[in-house]
């Protein structure tokens, strides 16, 4: 039977299909990557044209395109100095399974489709658990990021508090940290519900008293959840869970922990410790693409209570029926999301090969690098800490530079591809920082970076 005209688009050469691997081949064996920049899209539109056309450019030319154009347009998050925001070094082991990932059309959402992979995630799951010291039984689902973590924590969140009460108030609110993520402000916003801020002390820790505080300032208000966060995006800074934890608990609160940053620290032995309460929280994340040497994009949340995730999310219709009434593990029940990539995969796959151990290492490793950094800085006239780095975000300024002289810096050290370093600020006042999560990163990048910012 000959091949129909309409599926001709489903095969390509076989010149083609070497090509992609090829070009795969290559990126994966760069050390380092190149560090590339954004253009334009004056500049974009200009080299690359219009690129979707009902004819189609063909795949030799398409993938010449991104090889020539695209990709260089594009910041390679892995470079060893890159330091912004929060960076992302996949293992090759990772990167290279997420190629079969997307070879192997799985759906990740049920246990009826996606059986094997479901199994393999719920391993990961299961270990973060063991990690973290929560009961066994508890469990939950790779989703796309923190935000969407959260997000899906606190919709659980007030879906067992409206359990518990038996009604719906007049206004729910969570409290966390008023240095707590921007995604939080985001899930109150899509919730509809209020955030009560609690204090967080000079340091950027948030203690118990304050979440007291924030309680006896919740007049009228319900509150469904109270969130504590393992390392602040901007500083590293962990909540002082323990003490969060007693709260939550003697008000009947779900505690959750947003550790979608910082949260890997539990594995390395000198930041375990930050942790301790942890073993409390009714739910928490962390964000393997970010401290777990994981590829874009996967958060994994996690609940002591898996069951009351899966009354809250459990989307119900008559399709579905077949696959909610199994009684089987469905990733999608626990968290906004249907259909999924099974995200956790090339986790799972780098974790298996390499063991848990390397991950302890590597984790380590970054918090070291963040000590021996925050050690240069501190010998230099010019700089000065802003905040003793806690994990691996150090965050300092230099002397004399206001807004201008940080984006100019910060401008020439990327257009020479040494690294990328946005300025950042704290109360007003600009600074760097590093995120330090790729163990590529050594204390010469460090040096090197440092060197550039001239001294008076
Ligand atoms: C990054 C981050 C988030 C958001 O995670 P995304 O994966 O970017 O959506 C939430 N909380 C904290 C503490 C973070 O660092």
């Amino acid at each position: 039977m000959p091949t129909p005209e309409s599926a001709k688009m489903h095969e390509v050469t076989g010149e083609l299909r070497e090509a992609v691997f090829e070009y795969a081949r290559t990126r994966l064996s760069y050390a380092p990557p190149p560090l590339d920049s954004p253009k334009p899209l004056e500049v974009l539109n200009e080299l690359a044209g219009q690129t979707i056309t009902e004819k189609g450019l063909g795949g030799s030319a398409a993938l010449e395109l991104f090889g020539e154009v695209l990709a260089p347009s594009t910041i390679s998050t892995d470079h060893p100095g890159y330091l912004s925001f929060i960076p992302s070094a996949p293992t090759e082991a990772s990167k290279l399974f997420d190629l079969i990932v997307s070879a192997s059309a799985i759906y990740g959402g049920s246990w009826m489709e996606g059986a094997g992979a479901v199994f393999a995630e719920n391993q990961v799951i299961e270990w973060l658990v063991r990690e973290t010291g929560l009961p066994t039984g508890a469990g939950g689902v790779f989703v796309q990021g923190g935000t969407i973590g959260n997000l899906s924590a606190l919709v659980a969140a007030r879906f067992a508090a409206e359990k518990r009460l038996g009604h719906k108030p007049e206004r729910w609110a969570f409290i966390c940290s008023s240095e707590a993520h921007s995604s939080l402000k985001t899930a109150a916003r899509v919730m509809d519900v209020d955030i009560i801020a609690a204090r967080a002390d000079e340091d950027g820790q948030l203690g118990g008293p304050a979440v007291d505080s924030a309680l006896a300032a919740a007049g009228d208000r319900e509150v469904f959840a109270i969130v504590a966060t393992g390392g602040t995006t901007n500083f590293g800074i962990v909540d002082s869970i323990d003490e969060i934890a007693s709260v939550a608990k003697s008000h009947n609160i779900w505690l959750h922990v947003d550790g979608a940053y910082g949260l890997a620290a539990i594995l390395a032995p000198s930041t375990r410790k930050l942790f301790s309460g942890l073993e409390n929280a009714d739910s928490f994340i962390v964000d393997p693409h970010k401290w777990l040497f994981a590829p874009f994009d996967a958060c994994a949340l996690v609940y002591r209570n898996p069951e009351l995730a899966r009354e809250a999310h459990t989307q119900h219709g008559e399709y579905l029926d077949t696959l909610t009434e199994s009684g089987e593990w469905n990733p999608s029940d626990y968290a906004i999301n249907l259909t999924r990539r099974p995200r956790g995969l090339p986790l799972w796959f780098s974790l298996a090969t390499h063991g848990v151990a390397a991950y302890r290492a590597a984790v380590e490793t970054n918090c070291q690098l963040a000590r021996d950094a925050a050690e240069l800085i501190r010998k230099r006239a010019d700089l000065e800490l802003v905040r003793e780095p806690m994990l691996s975000v150090v965050v300092f300024k230099k002397h004399g530079w206001n807004q201008s002289d940080y984006d100019a810096w910060s401008d020439k050290l990327l257009a020479d591809q040494i690294a990328f370093v946005v300025p950042s600020s704290h109360r007003g006042e600009p600074n760097l920082r590093f995120a330090i999560v790729n163990p590529t990163t050594t204390i010469e990048t460090i040096a090197e970076i440092l060197d550039r910012i001239e001294k008076d």
